[in-house]
C-alpha cells in the first residue's frame, strides 16, 4: 500500500513497496492529470494532493490501482491483456487509500467492467470541469460478435386450441388413455388440462383428431398464440405446451427429463452398460461419444462409485414481442448405478468441479453437441402438431456487442459468464419491451416424467 511520502515528491505505488514490477512514472503522471488529482470512486471527491507547508514538501495521498490486476492469478487478473499494457494509464485508476482497500476487498462487486466505467465517468467529469468547451473524447470501442447458446424459434404455431374436457387438472393419465394416436409417429400429441379445459396446439376442430373422445367438439375455441401468451397465465401455459412438446421430441431420442433437477439427460439403455451415441455434427460425418458412463480411476481402473450422464437444461424463453428462443445449458447428471439418482450429499462437490471444467471451448462444444442431437445435424428441426408446426433454427443467435476497450484486451466478456451476460441482455431487452422473462414460471406439474408410448 502507498504511504504518503514525506520529503519525497515521487509517487510510490504498492508495487514498488512489494518489490514487484513498477508502473512507469509517465503513466502515473498521465493518470494523475486525467483524474484531476481526485479519487475516482463515485461520491468520494477527495483531493489527493496535500500542498507543501512552510516546513514540508507536498504530499501525495493517492494510490494507483490496476483495473485488470497486474497478477494473472488474483482477482480481476484473468484477462489476455499483456503485462506491459496492464501498467499503462488506460488500465489504471486513481483512488484514495480507503477506496483502494474497498475495491480490492470486494472484487466481485468492483469487477473490471465496473472499475472501467468508474474511470471513464470520473475522467469525464474532470475534463468537463477543466475544459468545458472541449469536445468529448472518443472512447476507444471494439465491436465483436458473441455467439449465444440460444437457438431461435423461427416458426411457432399460430394458435392455441381449447375445448371443454371431461377430465380435471390432475387426470392427464386418463386423458392419455383415451387419445387416438395418429399414424404419423413424428406427430407430438401434447396437451394441458386446466379447469376442465384442454389446451393444445392440435386443431381440435377436426372430428377425427387425437382428442375427439375427451373433448366437447361444440366448445372448441381458437386463440391466436400472440393473444394467448399476452396474459401471465397464458404465457405460463404456452411455455408448458412448448416444454411438453420438447419432452416428447427428446423422449423419441431416448433422452429423459429429470423433473427434480429440471434437466434432460441420457439414461443407460441397458442396466450396467455404458451408452454411446452416434450423432451427426452440422455439415460433418457421424461422430460417436459416450453419453452415459461409469468414470474410473486412472491409476487403478476401479469405478469411482457413480455414473455420469450427459445432460442439459433446455428452456424456452420469449425475448421480445414475437421472438422466442430455446436456451441450451450443458450439465451433468449423476447416478449411483446408471439409474438411481446420486443422493444430494454425494453430488455437490462433483458437480461444481464439472461445471468449473466446462468453460470456453469445452462449454461451447457441449452446447453444439446438444444442438446437433436435437436437430439430427440438420440446419433446422421442427416439432409437428398435426397441421401446426414449430420450427427451430440450429444457428445460434448472435449479438453484436460494442464495448469500451483497452489496448490489447480482446475479450471484454469472459466465457464463464458468457451465458449470464447474454441472459442479462435478453432480460434487459425484454424489460425494455415491458415484458418480464419467465425463466421459471412453468406450472409445477409440468415436470412429469414422460412415459408415453411413442
Ligand atoms: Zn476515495
Amino acid at each position: 500500500m502507498t504511504t504518503p511520502q514525506k520529503n519525497s515528491p515521487s509517487i510510490v505505488t504498492e508495487y514498488d513497496i512489494m518489490s514487484r514490477r513498477s508502473i512507469p512514472q509517465k503513466e502515473i503522471k498521465a493518470l494523475c492529470a486525467l483524474s484531476g488529482g481526485v479519487c475516482a470512486f463515485p461520491g468520494c471527491g477527495r483531493s489527493l494532493m496535500e500542498p507543501c507547508t512552510k516546513d514540508d514538501d507536498a504530499a501525495f495521498l493517492g494510490e494507483v490501482a490496476h483495473i485488470v490486476a497486474d497478477s494473472r492469478q488474483g482477482p480481476r487478473g484473468n484477462s489476455p491483456l499483456s503485462d506491459e499494457d496492464r501498467d499503462k494509464h488506460p488500465n489504471l485508476i486513481l483512488l484514495c487509500g480507503d477506496h483502494h482497500k474497498i475495491i480490492d476487498s470486494q472484487p466481485t462487486t468492483y469487477s473490471v467492467s465496473v472499475l472501467r466505467q468508474m474511470k471513464i465517468d470520473h475522467e469525464g467529469r474532470v475534463r468537463k470541469a477543466t475544459q468545458p468547451d472541449a469536445p468529448p473524447p472518443t472512447v476507444p470501442t471494439q465491436r465483436e460478435k458473441i455467439l449465444s447458446s440460444l437457438l431461435s424459434v423461427t416458426y411457432l404455431p399460430d394458435a392455441v386450441f381449447e375445448a371443454r374436457c371431461g377430465y380435471g387438472d390432475r387426470q392427464d393419465g386418463l386423458v392419455k388413455e383415451h387419445l387416438v394416436y395418429p399414424s404419423d409417429k413424428t406427430e407430438l400429441v401434447r396437451f394441458l388440462v386446466r379447469g376442465k379445459k384442454l389446451y393444445t396446439f392440435h386443431d381440435l376442430r377436426h372430428p377425427d383428431g387425437p382428442f375427439q373422445s375427451v373433448i366437447d367438439l361444440d366448445s372448441v375455441h381458437k386463440t391466436p398464440s400472440k393473444r394467448f401468451w399476452a396474459t401471465a397465465e397464458g404465457h405460463r401455459r404456452f411455455i408448458t405446451l412448448l416444454n411438453r412438446a420438447m419432452y416428447k421430441h427428446t423422449a423419441m431420442k431416448d433422452i429423459r427429463f429429470d423433473p427434480v433437477h429440471r434437466r434432460y439427460y441420457f439414461p443407460v439403455l441397458e442396466k450396467g452398460k455404458e451408452r454411446e451415441l452416434s450423432y451427426r455434427p452440422l455439415n460433418k460425418t457421424t461422430e460417436t461419444r459416450k453419453v452415459a458412463w461409469e468414470p474410473k480411476t486412472k491409476a487403478t481402473g476401479k469405478s469411482k462409485g457413480y455414473w455420469c450422464h450427459l445432460a442439459a437444461g433446455l428452456r424456452f424463453h420469449r425475448m421480445g414481442d414475437n421472438q422466442w428462443c430455446l436456451s441450451i445449458r450443458p450439465e451433468r447428471h449423476l447416478t449411483v448405478d446408471g439409474e438411481t439418482p446420486l443422493p444430494p450429499e454425494r453430488i455437490g462437490r462433483r458437480v461444481t468441479r464439472m461445471k468449473a471444467s466446462m468453460f470456453n471451448d469445452k462449454y461451447l462444444s457441449e452446447v453444439n453437441f446438444w444442438r446437433d442431437v436435437l436437430s439430427d445435424g440438420q440446419p433446422r428441426f421442427s416439432l409437428n402438431f398435426g397441421n401446426q408446426t414449430m420450427v427451430l433454427s440450429t444457428e445460434f443467435i448472435s449479438f453484436d456487442v460494442t464495448s469500451p476497450g483497452i489496448p490489447g484486451d480482446e475479450m471484454p466478456f469472459k466465457n464463464q459468464t458468457y451465458e449470464e451476460d447474454l441472459f442479462t441482455m435478453a432480460e434487459l431487452r425484454s424489460h425494455k419491451d415491458g415484458q418480464p422473462l419467465d425463466w421459471d414460471e412453468e406450472d409445477e406439474d409440468d415436470y412429469e416424467d414422460d412415459t408415453d408410448p411413442i
